[in-house]
């Protein structure tokens, strides 16, 4: 099984906190999407994988033309295998959002929608740079539903400097009342080179205190377990059966391509990156806008025990030992620590962190990292 994902690079605004490769020139998207067209017809002898996702990430897809999406998905089914039931999501913003637009999507095939919600506060969203108002917001969910959408999922932040616990808790109560299947809700952090970033520099912004955030994170767990939901990774919760399918190939180290200035493809034990460079995209020479590299089996490594231990799965020791016989006595003998101070749990031949705390789960992962 593999994915295709897609980096549609536009917004019509910044947010303060995004690191994400966007721009506002929206006059180019004309030219971006038929070059899109070319990259995806160009790699097709790269994949010959069956599709089981497509993913449309960003930036804003919902920025996107029906009509572009529709000509999009007749060069995708053109050029690679598509499984009948493949899940195809779409990234939204709640303003793009119309009755008309979700039927369109609908009728191209998307089958699962993640709507950027990120607060149903006024405060946070003006404060954040998000375009939608908070009332925009609890109606995307509801008009998606209502046009027929049943793979529902939605973004919220936590952590904000300015709010409380009390605060996100009433971002929760909104929440546990819409029809949602899945939840991604992320801690917020200062990357840099955001105007986040520089407000927490110049002590406009302080980070919330590790008692805050840790409240915010069981709270979290407790109202999407009153609502059924299963917390499956770091950061994902869903109703059972609804976990995403594309997120988790990630997390699996199944083979993706990514399309689009800025995305990243894996596959065949190597890493591509196009350079986040809409002007060069433009000119569609793909020897000079993609870059590659060998992934070392050290990296490899590295990556796996990144990725799995901050998944309900946690960590295949089986696959591990097939996969890194070099590193495997290293791990069984570096978890021990763990395992006798109940921070791992150790059954079945998986290797795993209790979701409880997940949110520590990176000091963890540090200590098993192999270094050179
Ligand atoms: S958070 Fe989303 S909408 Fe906001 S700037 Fe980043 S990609 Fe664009």
């Amino acid at each position: 099984m593999a994915g295709l994902y897609f980096h549609i690079p536009f917004c019509f605004t910044r947010c303060g906190y995004c690191d994400f490769y966007k721009t506002t020139r929206l006059d180019f998207m004309d030219a971006f999407i038929k070059t899109l067209y070319s990259e995806v017809a160009h790699y097709k002898n790269d994949f010959p994988q069956q599709l089981s996702s497509i993913y449309f990430g960003g930036g804003t897809p919902s920025l996107v033309k029906g009509t572009d999406f529709a000509e999009l998905f007749a060069v995708i089914k053109r050029n690679y295998h598509l499984n009948r039931d493949a899940e195809i999501t779409i990234e939204a913003n709640p303003d793009d959002l119309t009755g008309a637009y979700l039927d369109a999507l609908l009728e191209l095939g998307f089958n699962r929608i993640s709507i950027g919600i990120q607060s149903f506060h006024q405060r946070d969203l003006q404060e954040m740079g998000r375009r939608h108002n908070a009332q925009q917001a609890r109606q995307a969910v509801e008009l998606a539903w209502q046009s027929g959408f049943r793979n529902i999922g939605m973004d919220l932040i936590y952590g904000l400097p300015w709010s409380s616990t009390e605060h996100f808790q009433q971002n929760l109560d909104v929440f546990a009342e819409l029809p949602v299947q899945h939840l991604s809700a992320y801690h917020l952090t200062f990357e840099e080179g955001t105007p986040f970033h520089r407000l927490l520099k110049k002590g406009i912004y302080q980070e919330v205190s590790e008692e805050d955030s840790l409240e915010q994170y069981h709270l979290l767990r407790a109202y999407t377990n009153k609502k059924g939901f299963e917390h499956y990774e770091l950061s994902n919760f869903c109703r059972p059966g609804f976990r995403s399918r594309h997120n988790s190939s990630y997390w699996k180290g199944v083979p993706y391509l990514g399309f689009g200035p800025g995305a990243h493809s894996y596959f065949g034990n190597k890493r591509c990156w196009n350079k986040p460079d809409l002007n060069l995209y433009l000119q569609g020479d793909w020897t000079r806008i993609r870059e590659e590299e060998e992934l070392k089996n050290l990296d490899a490594y590295n990556e796996t025990l990144m990725l799995g231990l901050r998944t309900a799965e946690g960590l295949d020791l089986k696959d591990i030992q097939q996969r890194f016989p070099n590193f495997y006595a290293t791990l069984v003998q570096q978890s021990n620590k763990w395992v006798s101070g109940g921070a791992l749990i150790l059954e079945n031949e998986r290797l795993f962190c209790p979701p409880d705390a997940w949110f520590v789960v990176d000091g963890i992962i540090e200590d098993l990292f192999v270094s050179e």
